[in-house]
């Protein structure tokens, strides 16, 4: 299966987007899971990522090179809902919706 964002469905690619696991910590997790409008509940995070679009640039360790997987900084919180390709808020949510009922 092909690792997807959760909230743009960007997959990884070499050298411009990197994919992030959701935090361990659990104060950090439940700020990702409210930025994602998931239930902490019943949503089972642990196999859903999300792609470095929705981190500001000061997220991250160190200066984007050449070769990185970007390394996010460990109290890093999503911030950002749009992709690089201008995708509006709503059709992100629809296309989240998607990713998650096609979730096995
Ligand atoms: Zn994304």
């Amino acid at each position: 299966m092909v690792e997807k964002c959760l909230l743009c469905g960007e997959v990884r690619r070499k050298g411009s987007v990197s994919l992030h696991k959701f935090p361990r910590d659990d104060d950090l997790r439940k700020q990702w899971i409210k930025f994602c409008k998931l239930n902490e509940h019943t949503d089972d995070v642990r196999n859903i990522k999300l792609c470095s679009n929705h981190f500001k640039e000061d997220s991250f360790m160190g200066y984007p090179c050449t070769g990185y997987p970007k390394l996010l900084r460990s109290n890093a919180v999503p911030s950002l809902y749009f992709n690089k390709k201008g995708k509006t808020l709503q059709e992100l949510t629809l296309l989240r919706l998607f990713l998650l009922l096609r979730r096995d």
